[in-house]
Parts: structure tokens; C-alpha cells; sequence
């Protein structure tokens, strides 16, 4: 298989973005007059790529409107016919899957091979998964009802897939959405606004108002049912407050300090490349990234000597180029706040192997070693290509070591015995534990984290549960539409 983007896909996506100039939202349908732009960048070159319109407390306003109108008769479809509309997106995904991934790799700086290999694949299995569960929701799930205006907000880190995690649920159980993508990567959700009007999703169903944080924050304040965040721990904590003493539900996917946990008996060049796979993907810029990785004091030395040589093996370059395994930085803001962490990681004593920053928005694969759980680069979400690394020596120490965060996302436990992988991963406070895998995604898995990482849950049935209410008794005792 060709992994490239060939000459036409990028030049495709360059006319796209010349033809549509200043992006105004997809509102009701429609896209509106761009309102006060704002720039969204190439991290690879700095480049401007485009400009969008940056929303309103008013624009927002009419998004709600818009989807409040288009509510009742989108739920009272029947669920084959919602269903029909979400195999539609999935569909037209596919259709544009080099466009997408040639689009979400210029506008957010990860490699191609990511974004055409594992997100804009995902994105299809996800809207194809959620048609699934429209037809069936009203036998799987009786008694239950949509909850009516879902806003959701997004952050950059993988912009089409986090938007089909929000969206594809939210529709298939018979809601309407207005979601904000991240400042610094809309692009894509802007293409699939197009999408939804190519397949002719009834107007005002899926509602995209571009911006920042004042945005959501508009966003959070409106006339909504239910707010469903991806993003910050600080800025979930924030609306969760400002909801305090609201009807509106909420869910929230924050960050996150994911163990990865090496034990003795561990097949070692698989763990190697599970830590690729962990927190050298997306750069590192991964919310359930295996961040801290905890290895067997027995096997410590012969493991860093392997994952020195593997790491010295990754490229760090350009993102369209089909050889690079890590990009660049989504922005220099978030560059700088990675090498700040570093910075405060080493003064206190930890030692950065590889790690070094180049020109532009690119840090090259790294590790802290020799820090303690006190360190800074212990405890705080780095959300870049830099791990750290510390051993253990028994069962119970790694346990304790893994659960030191005030985090619970994700864990990653390798082990060539099954039962002491799985008491491990049953002791270790984590939404998800994978075992002898990382960063592994399935659309009927629920994904989701405890304590600081938030709470509700993406994906399968129990992220369809967080898109609906209990029916009152009567609707609940009536036969399903046909
Ligand atoms: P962020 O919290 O700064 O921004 C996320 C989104 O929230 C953006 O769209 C932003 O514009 C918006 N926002 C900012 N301030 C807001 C406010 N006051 N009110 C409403 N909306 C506001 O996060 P980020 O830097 O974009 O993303 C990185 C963080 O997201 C990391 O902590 C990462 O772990 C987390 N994340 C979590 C998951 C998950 O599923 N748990 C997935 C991806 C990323």
C-alpha cells in the first residue's frame, strides 16, 4: 500500500482552501458570512492555511436555535432512517479519506501516515458503529429518549476523530449538536460540515461554530442540554462549576499521566514497541498517551538500551513526508509549554535523553530519567513526545507507583503471564488497562477515565447511555416507531 499523499490530494485540499477563503460557521444547514477572522497555521511551517471566523456569544445563539428547531423531527425519525444518515457520513468519509487526512495532517502537524492510517479510519468506524446502534437503540435500549441539544467541545489533538467520537452518538440517539473544534485545528470540521450537506443531513441537525475558549465558553453558557468537553483538566473543572445548579448533563474527557508498567517477565522488544506506539504517537500529544513509563529495576538497563536504539530509529520531519514517525507540535504555545515542563523536570534533578527542540514546532522522542514521583515531569501531563522513566522493584511497588496521579485514564501492562498482567490491571485506577498493547481503540469500547481524567464514557454502549435520558413511563411503554 502507498502511504503518501500524492501531489493531487495536496494540491486538492490547497485549492479547497483557496476556493472557500474565509470560513464562516455551518449553521442550520448552510455556511454563514465569515464574521472577525482568525488565522489557523501549518505548526510544520508556520504557514497560514486559512481563516476562520472566530464565534460569538450571537452566533452561538442562532446554532442552538438552529439545532433546537431540528430536534424533534430528527428524533422522531425512526431509528432506521438516523440510521441511513450515519452509514451516509461514514460513507462519504471514506470517499474523502485522502483529502481528510492530507487536511488534518497540514492543520495540526501529525504525520500522514497517522492521520490516513488509524484517525480518518477511525472516524469511519465510528459514524459506521453509531448507525448500528440508531436502528438498534429502541430494542437494545428501550425506555430510553434523546436528551435534546448536545454542545460539545473538542480539542486539537486529534480534531475529526474527537468530533466523530462527540457526534456519531449524539446523532444515532437521536439528538442535535452544536460542537466547537479547537482554535488551532477547525479545518477539518469544517470539510465535514460539507459532508453533512453532500449527504443532505437535515438542516440544523449538525451545527459547527468555530473559535476559542470565549467560544465554548458561550458555548457552555447557552440554552443547551448537555455539554460533552474533551480537553484540559482546568478547563473541564471550569464548566463544571459553571454548570453547578444547572439541569444541563455533562460529560467531561480530560487528561491524563497514564502508567506503563514493565514487569520482569515482559517480552522486551514488544514493550519497546509499545512505548512507541504510547507516547511517541501524535507526538506524544495523546490525553491516554503512556506517559510514565515504570520498569522492573531486573530488567531496567536492558530495556533503556533498546529503547535508545529504537528511538535513535525514529524520524522526526515533515508530516506529509510518508517516512516521518513524529511531527510537529500542533503550536509553539504548546512547544514551549512542553520544554518548560522539561525545564522543571531537570532543575530538579531528572536527566532528558534525546528530547532535544529544533527549529519551528518540532521536539525531537525523548525521556526523563532518574525522577521521582515528587518531580514535575512525574506528575504533570506533559502532552508531548517526552516520557519518563523509573523502576520498581516488587508487584506492590509498581502498583503504588502507578496509581501516585491524581489522574485515571489509561494504563499499559506488559507481562508474559496473564495472571499477573491481570492483577495488575485490576489494581491499577484506570478507565482503560491494556495489556501487552497500547493506545489501541475499538468504536464498542467505552473509553473514559476516573478521578481528574473526568468521567462519562465514549464509545459502545455505555457512551450511548451518556446521550440519553430515561423515557417518562408512557413513551417508554410505546412500540418503537416503525
Ligand atoms: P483545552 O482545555 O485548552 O481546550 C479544549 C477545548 O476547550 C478547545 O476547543 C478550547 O477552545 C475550549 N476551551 C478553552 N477554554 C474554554 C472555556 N473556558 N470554556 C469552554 N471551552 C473552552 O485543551 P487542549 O489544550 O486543547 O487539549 C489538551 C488537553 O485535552 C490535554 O489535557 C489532554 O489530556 C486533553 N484531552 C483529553 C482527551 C480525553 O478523551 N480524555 C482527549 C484528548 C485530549
Amino acid at each position: 500500500m502507498e502511504y503518501g499523499p500524492s501531489v493531487e490530494d495536496s494540491a486538492a485540499v490547497r485549492d479547497w482552501l483557496a476556493r472557500r477563503g474565509v470560513f464562516g460557521h455551518f449553521i442550520g444547514g448552510g455556511f454563514t458570512e465569515p464574521g472577525a477572522p482568525f488565522d489557523t497555521r501549518d505548526p510544520a511551517t508556520g504557514e497560514v492555511l486559512a481563516q476562520v471566523t472566530q464565534g460569538t456569544a450571537e452566533d452561538v445563539a442562532a446554532a442552538v436555535a438552529a439545532a433546537r428547531q431540528a430536534q424533534p423531527a430528527w428524533a422522531a425519525l425512526s431509528g432506521s432512517q438516523r440510521a441511513r444518515y450515519l452509514y451516509a457520513l461514514a460513507r462519504h468519509v471514506q470517499k474523502r479519506e485522502r483529502f481528510l487526512s492530507v487536511l488534518e495532517t497540514l492543520d495540526n502537524g501529525k504525520p500522514i501516515r497517522e492521520s490516513r492510517d488509524i484517525d480518518v479510519p477511525l472516524v469511519a468506524r465510528h459514524f459506521y458503529h453509531h448507525a448500528g446502534w440508531a436502528e438498534l437503540r429502541d430494542s437494545v435500549l428501550p425506555g430510553h429518549a434523546p436528551i435534546g441539544v448536545c454542545g460539545q467541545i473538542i480539542p486539537w489533538n486529534f480534531p475529526l476523530l474527537m468530533l466523530a467520537w462527540k457526534i456519531a452518538p449524539a446523532l444515532a440517539a437521536g439528538n442535535t449538536v452544536v460542537l466547537k473544534p479547537a482554535e488551532y485545528t477547525p479545518l477539518t470540521a469544517l470539510a465535514f460540515a460539507e459532508i453533512c450537506q453532500e449527504i443532505g443531513l437535515p438542516a440544523g441537525v449538525v451545527n459547527i461554530v468555530t473559535g476559542d475558549g470565549d467560544t465554548g465558553a458561550a458555548l457552555v453558557a447557552a440554552d443547551v442540554d448537555k455539554i460533552a468537553f474533551t480537553g484540559s483538566t482546568e478547563v473541564g473543572r471550569a464548566i463544571a462549576g459553571r454548570l453547578a445548579g444547572r439541569a444541563t448533563r455533562l460529560t467531561l474527557e480530560l487528561g491524563g499521566k497514564s502508567p506503563f508498567v514493565v514487569m520482569p517477565d515482559a517480552d522486551l522488544d514488544a514493550a519497546v514497541e509499545g512505548v512507541v506506539d504510547s507516547i511517541w504517537f501524535n507526538g506524544g500529544q495523546v490525553c491516554c498517551a503512556g506517559s510514565r513509563i515504570l520498569v522492573a529495576e531486573a530488567v531496567a538497563d536492558r530495556f533503556e538500551t533498546l529503547l535508545n536504539a529504537r528511538m535513535a530509529r525514529l524520524r522526526l520531519g515533515p508530516p506529509l513526508d510518508k517516512s516521518t514517525d513524529v511531527g510537529a507540535i500542533v503550536d509553539p504555545i504548546q512547544k514551549n509549554r512542553i520544554l518548560s515542563i522539561c525545564k522543571a523536570a531537570t532543575d530538579a534533578g531528572a536527566e532528558l535523553v534525546g528530547g532535544a527542540a529544533g527549529n519551528g514546532c518540532f521536539i525531537a522522542p525523548g525521556y526523563l530519567r532518574n525522577v521521582s514521583p515528587a518531580n514535575p515531569g512525574f506528575e504533570q501531563e506533559i502532552f508531548g513526545p517526552i516520557a519518563t522513566l523509573s523502576t520498581f522493584r516488587t508487584a506492590d511497588e509498581a502498583v503504588e507507583l502507578a496509581n501516585n496521579t491524581r489522574y485515571g485514564l489509561a494504563a499499559s501492562v506488559w507481562s508474559e503471564s496473564a495472571a499477573v498482567a491481570t492483577d495488575l490491571a485490576a489494581k491499577i485506577k484506570a478507565g482503560v488497562v491494556w495489556i501487552n498493547c497500547a493506545n489501541l481503540f475499538d468504536a464498542a469500547a467505552p473509553f473514559g477515565g476516573y478521578r481528574e481524567s473526568g468521567f462519562g464514557r465514549e464509545g459502545g454502549r455505555a457512551g450511548m447511555l451518556d446521550y440519553l435520558a430515561e423515557a417518562p413511563v408512557d413513551a417508554a411503554e410505546e412500540p418503537a416507531p416503525a
